[in-house]
């Protein structure tokens, strides 16, 4: 049947429940945005022109908060614990059924095993029949409950899985045997997914699928509202745990001489935080009252912890400016224990490499905290700078709709990815194939030839600009420096000889290897590798002696989801 857009949230409300902190901070959020969500339903509507929908059967288990996990969040709501996944889930959950899909809610190992139709204390017994979803959306800890439960099933119903991962998991980390052979060593991978399902909060590494949450907009009422009242030298700090503030008293220190200094640390009444005595310390708010504080204060700042939350991006929409510290080394996986253990070698540049990356000044600023000097001219920097609220569309309501929209309507991993034209092809076709590519004039990418019908792909082939990496740099890096972005969907169609040939690369050999740097050419003497194992192409890979092949598409500004042609 058709999926109808839904501007009335109630039902939902309903459905996710009552019992825990958790769901009641969910059910929160999704009141208090009901009214953004539904406006931006009606102009989703419009745009897509009230365009036929198929409405998929979709089950959310949220596997963190199973008390068969522990549920170690829940306890935590109240105290300053993470609320970044809780936001997140309940973003999912509203949209989700803002597109008029056919949801079922799962917090427990009992429910799940409702909703999948295996019986009660049966664990680990193969699903006989057909799975009663065409999505499942759940986490790394719901992932593990469903092969308990599911058994060897799982493997024949994975590809129906969605994977929310807050950090993202790369290839090299997801397929099991290469992983263990490699030390790509973790707590999560090993599961043999094609990596976008998973999903992240922010936009990493491209070969997950960007997911995201949603931040709130002001109309032009409150804008003019929050301009006027903004004071200049009011700064909120971000922490909500005491342990966020620790060792920066001296940052704290140069701060108070310019500004006056708030927080939202969570604390216990008999025992007030370890907060320096001048910080008006408001205890941990609600999401809104915290927005009213956003909106009176100038800056917000961040001193390295947590990493990569939603509150800088509220802060921004609310007209404040982010102030964080540049980490170098930048961390990672490697050398930092938060991320130890994580499926990804992503070098973390900051502490929020988002706002530095796509948003950038006026509203964000990242400097490097231990000169004292740069420190200070950012502090006087934020005080004479007039900014205005803003919020990245694909952080909007409507932002993440079209989004997550186009991925339900596009993403299809349960058809095996069949190499286009592949070199096994291109024997098989009598006489010479036609190139799938040309080079246009005054250009290092290659585009697909525009004379040659280009295979089903989501986003369209129209879209791909192949590249030739320098050696040591990834396809994430090569296609960012030209303004594009790496598209992990285009690797199948360019791991072919041509798109060699294409580039004037001259091989001396070629091979087809597993290997996640591949397809790449080495330095010397100029050996050509194919990928062999379809679930390593791998956007994030990088290797010092080879230059990479990189599959690049345009992308829309404010929506990195989407190119031109995605729409
Ligand atoms: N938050 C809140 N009250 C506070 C401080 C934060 O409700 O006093 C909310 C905030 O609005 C944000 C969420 O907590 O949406 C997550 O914040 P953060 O960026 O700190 O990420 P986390 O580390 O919790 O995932």
């Amino acid at each position: 049947s058709a999926a109808t857009l839904r501007s009335d949230l109630g039902p939902l409300l309903d459905q996710v429940g009552t019992g825990k902190e958790s769901l009641s901070f969910m059910r929160r959020r999704i009141r208090r945005l009901a009214v953004q969500w539904s406006a931006a339903a009606r102009r989703l509507d419009n745009r897509l022109c009230s365009r036929w929908r198929e409405q998929k059967r979709i089950l959310v288990h949220v596997g963190f908060l199973t008390e068969e996990s522990g549920d170690v969040f829940s306890p935590k709501v109240l105290k300053g614990g993470p609320l970044g996944e809780m936001v997140q889930w309940s973003d999912i959950l509203a949209a989700l059924y803002v597109l008029g899909h056919d949801l079922k809610i799962s917090v427990s190992v009992k429910e799940l095993q409702r909703f999948l139709g295996v019986p009660p204390g049966r664990g680990n017994c193969p699903l006989t029949g057909r799975l009663p979803f065409d999505l499942i959306y759940t986490d790394y800890h719901g992932l593990q409950q469903m092969k308990q439960q599911m058994g060897i099933s799982l493997k024949k119903h994975k590809c129906h899985i969605r994977v929310i991962d807050s950090f993202g998991t790369e290839p090299a980390y997801n397929h099991e045997e290469y992983a263990t052979q490699h030390n790509y060593r973790t707590n999560w991978g090993y599961w043999n997914l094609n990596c976008r399902q998973f999903m992240t909060m922010f936009p990493h590494t491209p070969d997950n699928s960007f997911m995201g949450f949603v931040a709130e907009v002001m109309n032009e009422t409150d804008k003019r509202i929050t301009r006027l009242n903004k004071v200049d030298s009011m700064a909120v700090v971000y922490g909500k745990e005491p342990s966020m503030w620790k060792g920066k008293e001296k940052f704290l220190a140069i701060l108070h001489r310019y500004m006056e200094i708030h927080g939202t640390v969570y604390y216990e009444a008999q025992r007030p935080p370890e907060v320096p005595a001048f910080v008006k310390n408001h205890g941990l708010l609600p999401q809104q009252e915290l927005q009213q504080l956003l909106r009176k204060a100038k800056l917000f700042i961040g001193f390295g912890f947590p990493y990569e939350g939603p509150a800088p991006l509220e802060a921004i929409a609310n007209g404040c400016i982010f102030l964080q510290p540049k980490f170098q080394p930048s961390h990672s996986s490697l050398n930092h224990e938060f991320f130890r253990g994580k499926p990804t070698s992503r070098q973390v540049s900051s502490q929020h490499p988002y706002a530095q990356q796509y948003i950038g000044r006026p509203h964000v600023l990242t400097v490097d905290f231990n000169d004292s000097r740069q420190f200070e001219d950012a502090v006087h920097e934020v005080m004479r700078t007039q900014v205005d609220p803003f919020l990245p569309y694909e952080y909007t309501c409507e932002g993440m709709l079209e989004r997550l929209n186009a991925y339900i309507e596009h993403q299809d991993f349960c058809q095996v990815d069949a190499p286009f034209p592949s070199m096994n092809a291109s024997k098989s076709w009598p006489g010479n194939p036609p190139s799938p590519f040309i080079l246009p004039p005054n250009s290092s990418a290659l585009v697909w030839a525009p004379n040659i019908t280009a295979p089903a792909c989501w986003p369209p082939l129209s879209a791909m600009q192949l590249l030739l990496a320098q050696e040591g740099v990834s396809c994430v890096g090569s296609c960012q420096v030209e303004g594009l972005i790496c598209e992990p969907a285009f690797f199948p169609f360019i791991n072919n000889p041509e798109a060699f040939t294409g580039l004037r690369v001259h091989c001396e050999a070629l091979e087809a290897e597993v290997n996640h740097i591949f397809p790449a050419v080495s330095v010397e003497p100029g050996e050509c590798f194919l990928q062999k194992e379809p679930l390593l192409y791998s956007c994030a890979g990088v290797q010092a002696k080879h230059r990479r092949l990189c599959p690049c598409r345009d992308f829309l500004r404010g929506q990195v989801a989407m190119c031109k042609d995605c729409v």
